[in-house]
């Protein structure tokens, strides 16, 4: 017998053999002698199936069943013209009739059944995109010759601020979820050199955007002796590899998403560098405003930071990502190195993605010296004593050394071409939804 999985098969191979597939019913339509079904497989992929109509009286959308049958070419088929004719059917599930998820259905009822819209076509090829590009990064770390390590998500120490901080009780104490494994990964680069890990993050974003959820999926790496120039050109190599190596496993499902291939297979190093100067240059000159918080509109200016709008703008015309260098160390944290010979300038990047999709990272050297870092510290009302593990990584061999952050979600946003973050996973954590 041959099982078949819809999207791993050549249909033509078995044209009059007899076939099985394994699925659950996604379209019915009875008619009084035949009923024709779509049966969607367990990765996806869909076949029609007609049985006769007395076999089928039980069956409902969604019940689960296994079909075996004559494979058939009918350039009537919907799904690229084949069909199986069923002589055999087995039952494992029959679902109930009123199954919630239907084609034309509000966003918040899909939400809610999220356990079950999981299954609709959409978010399958949205998850195999997500497996690709994780599994292209993974490959791009090992060819490369960087580790893979675990970082703890229960920390005492913010690394990003304390307002988005979620905190925990743990056992008589109170801790926070991570915000990044950052702070870990730098202890690690003095015994494992170049590390990377993928690990969950957390913040209480409180605002409500299309990029922003309040759990995400953290890739970050770091490595000692590098510079903000090879950190570029690290980050550019491994995008430019997951994006060619995406596009070429799932050109048919980002061609499902309605994605456009070209401007991907374009992407490859180097990548433009726009110093945060020029970036508002660009803006002013497009009189572009910023709304704030008292709800006055100004004008943009040097010392205001990059926001939603302002990024789309600058990426809106763009096939490929950019990097922004040069910001003003007061719009960054705390141990972001400084450069010497530009004072008051940082030395860091974020990346931005094109086409008005905006950062994807943010990466940068780290201030390695004790006194300079431990005066950033103070100087940001923040208490040097809290990071007392961590300045011990510059008491003990300070190493020159740089990484940076990229979330998963905004790269899948991005190469999948979906506007609101929800979607980029399975089950999304936001101010509003904590559940299923
Ligand atoms: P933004 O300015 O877009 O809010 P950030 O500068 O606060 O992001 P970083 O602290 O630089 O974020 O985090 C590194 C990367 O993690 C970001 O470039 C982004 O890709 C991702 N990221 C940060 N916060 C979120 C979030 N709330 N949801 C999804 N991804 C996020
Ligand atoms: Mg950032």
């Amino acid at each position: 017998m041959i099982h078949l999985r819809c999207n791993d098969v050549k249909y033509a191979d078995y044209i009059g053999k007899e076939v099985t597939v394994r699925g659950w019913v996604h379209r019915l339509r009875k008619q009084k002698e035949n009923t024709f079904m779509l049966i969607r497989d367990d990765r996806g992929g869909v076949i029609q199936c007609v049985l006769a109509t007395e076999k089928a009286l039980t069956l409902t959308i969604e019940s689960c069943l296994e079909v075996t049958g004559k494979l058939q070419q009918d350039s009537r088929a919907p799904e690229g013209g084949y069909e199986i004719r069923a002589t055999d059917l087995k039952i494992y599930g029959v679902a109930k009739v009123d199954y919630p998820i239907g084609e034309y259905q509000s966003e918040d009822l899909l939400l809610d059944n999220r356990h079950l819209a999981v299954r609709t076509r959409r978010m399958s090829t949205i998850a195999k995109i997500r497996a690709s590009i994780l599994k292209y990064a993974r490959q791009w770390f090992i060819e490369n010759n960087w580790l893979e390590v675990n970082v703890p998500v229960i920390v005492k120490d913010a690394v990003e601020g304390g307002s988005t901080l979620f905190k925990v009780r743990y056992f008589d104490d109170d801790a926070y979820l991570s915000q990044s494994a950052q702070l870990y990964l730098e202890a690690m680069v003095f015994s494992l050199g170049p590390v990377w890990s993928v690990t969950e993050s957390f913040r209480a974003e409180k605002s409500r955007t299309v990029r922003h959820l309040a759990e995400f999926t953290h890739m970050e790496a770091e490595a000692p002796w590098i510079i903000l120039d090879d950190l570029l050109r690290i980050q550019e190599q491994l995008i430019s590899h997951i994006v060619q190596n995406t596009v070429n496993e799932n050109s048919a499902d980002l061609g499902y998403l309605k994605r456009d291939l070209s401007d991907l297979k374009s992407i490859e190093p180097p990548f433009d560098k726009l110093s945060y100067e020029k970036v508002i240059e660009i803006l002013r000159s497009k009189d572009f405003v910023i709304i704030e918080d008292n709800g006055n509109e100004r004008k943009i200016e040097w010392g205001d930071d990059l926001n939603v709008d302002s990024e789309r703008e600058l990426t809106r015309n763009r096939s490929r990502p950019i990097f922004v260098v040069d910001f003003p160390i007061s719009l960054k944290p705390f141990y972001v190195k400084e450069d010497h010979e530009k004072e008051g300038i940082g030395l860091s990047a974020d990346m931005l993605a094109p086409r008005g999709f905006g950062e994807i990272s943010s990466g940068g050297e780290r201030e390695n010296d004790i006194t300079s870092i431990t005066k950033r510290i103070e100087k940001e009302s923040l208490d040097p004593k809290a990071y007392d593990w961590y300045l011990d990584l510059r008491r003990y061999g300070s190493v020159p050394h740089a990484g940076f952050g990229m979330g998963i979600e905004r790269l899948v946003r991005w190469i999948a071409n979906l506007q609101d973050i929800k979607d980029t996973v399975l089950f999304p954590r936001t101010m509003s939804r904590v559940r299923p």
